[in-house]
């Protein structure tokens, strides 16, 4: 399981909601979480 940074939500990693950043995978719940960890990578990352 991969945690959504942005909502705190678990998520499986076969979750097509998916952003690459630094090298590292990111899961998200939802498009609109996806949207907004790009909106702002860097400071998600964290
Ligand atoms: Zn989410």
């Amino acid at each position: 399981m991969a945690l959504d940074v942005i909502c705190g939500m678990k998520v499986k990693e076969d979750s097509p909601h998916k952003s690459e950043f630094q090298g590292k995978s990111f899961y998200f719940c939802s498009h609109d979480c996806k949207t907004e960890f790009d909106k702002n990578p860097l400071k998600h990352s964290r």
